[in-house]
Order: structure tokens, then sequence, then C-alpha cells
């Protein structure tokens, strides 16, 4: 029973900023990091009493959310750039577990929210409704007929996440009080909650669709400055929609994520 765990920083238990503790090299990034490869193995934990076999987690955060030397000895680590997406590695998942995720930009009380780049990226849509990472991974991982069962990551996260798997296991770590800052939960709390959580996740497995948006799509990028859209645009895959704006196109979500790189 192979599951996939798509790994990001900014969900975890007491991490509240991007300078210090999820950019590389912020004064508190390692402990930061530290504290999430404690949720993901608690998630392992869980995910492996309730029938997980070989759990592959894959470190999605774009300058390295895990510390290698502490993962779960049952683990199988995909880390470091350039890679493709899991899907495109020729293995079969049984379910995808989002852990430590973030809302998308601009959501009220999303704790480190952006899409994609909190240093660029102003908005994203995908055939015109707004999209963020967590969305967008669910829809990737629904192409290939697997379901996301699991969410943990602020309450602004989980009800993302809900809004396309209503049934979803979401464990809420942290409560937004602005964009950095939170009423969290302790480390330990929430390893506890996250085991207990994809332990239940594993039952939903066959219970929850995989979930699809219909093709064609075209994928919107809303940047902060228009020199970043003006970059962009010169790749000859990328059209040109206003100042700030470009979008591509594509048949499936693996090519929108390819074209994205
Ligand atoms: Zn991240």
């Amino acid at each position: 029973m192979r599951i996939l765990i798509l790994c990001d920083l900014e969900g975890t238990a007491g991490v509240v900023d991007f300078k210090t503790q999820t950019y590389d090299g912020g004064r508190d990034n390692e402990q930061a990091k530290y504290l999430a490869t404690l949720e993901i193995n608690a998630l392992i934990d869980g995910a492996m009493e309730g029938g997980a076999t070989d759990p592959i987690v894959l470190d999605g955060h774009g300058s390295g959310g895990i510390n290698i030397e502490h993962i779960h000895r049952e683990a199988r680590v995909i880390f470091g750039r350039p890679r493709g997406s899991a899907w495109e590695m020729g293995l079969t998942f049984e379910a995808q577990f989002l852990y430590g995720h973030h809302a998308m930009e601009n959501t009220p009380d999303g704790v480190l929210c952006h899409s994609w780049s909190s240093r660029s990226i102003a908005n994203c849509w995908l055939n015109d409704e707004l999209i963020g990472e967590i969305g967008f991974n669910i829809a990737h991982a629904g192409e290939v007929g697997v379901p996301t069962v699991f969410v943990s990551g602020d309450r602004a996260a989980v009800d993302e996440a809900r809004r396309y798997v209503p049934d979803i296991e979401g464990v809420v770590v942290k409560e937004g009080l602005s964009r950095t800052a939170a009423l969290s939960l302790s480390p330990t709390k929430a390893r506890d909650l996250i085991q207990e959580g994809a332990r239940k996740a594993m039952g939903r497995i066959g219970e929850i669709a995989p979930y699809t948006i219909p093709s064609p799509y075209i994928f919107a990028t809303e940047y902060q400055s228009a020199d970043s859209a003006e970059a962009r645009a010169a790749r000859e895959d990328v059209e040109r929609v206003d100042t700030h704006t470009v979008k591509i196109t594509g048949d499936t979500i693996a090519e929108i994520s390819k074209k994205r790189r």
C-alpha cells in the first residue's frame, strides 16, 4: 500500500514567519524543518497503523522543508530540484496526503498564505477559478485516479481543501490571527492529532473519489510586478494577458504543471 505524502512547510505547528522560518537561511529555518519532519513522522506512523506499507515523502517546499537526518526510517524521500511531479515517476499510489499546506494568496487569516511564490505571484486561476497549491495538487492527483484523503495545516488551509474534497480528513494545527500570526497547538499535540488523522484517512481510501476538473485548461498567473510577467511571456508557450498577467493552456493538469516550471 504505497501512499504519497506531499509536504510543505508553511502549515506546520509553530511556523508563522516567512523570513525567519520558511525562507532558506532564515534564523529559525532549520528548527522549522525539524518540527515539520517530526510531524511528517507522526503522519507516517498513523498511516502505517492504518495499513500503509510504502510511504513516499515528496518535499514540496521550494528551498527544502524537511530534515533528512530525522525522517522516519520507513519513508522514502523525493527531494532536490529540478524534478518532475510525483505522477511522472512511473510509480502508482493508493492515495495522496497533503502535509503542512497553506491557503492561496489573499486568504483572510491564511497563515503564510501564498500561491506558489510569496515573493512574486499575486493570484492564480485555473479555468477562471482562483486556485492555489492545495486545489492544484488535489486536481493533479485526481487526474491520475488518486484520491486526496488527508490535509494538515492552519484552519484556512483545511477549509480550502474541503472545498474540493468535503470528506477529507483535515487536521488543523493552528488558527490564523493574520498572515504572519497564529494561535498554534504545541508541536507535540499537533503530532498526536496528525498521527490519529492519518490513521483515519487510510480508512477513507475507497470512500473518497479522485477529484477532477473538466479539461481543457487555461492557467493564468498574475504577478506582483509587470517585469515578472514580461519575462515569463518571453517563453513561446506563454501568452501575455495584461501588464501583470500571463496564461498557459493545456489538455491535462500534467501539461499545465510542466509548462509552469
Ligand atoms: Zn512552502
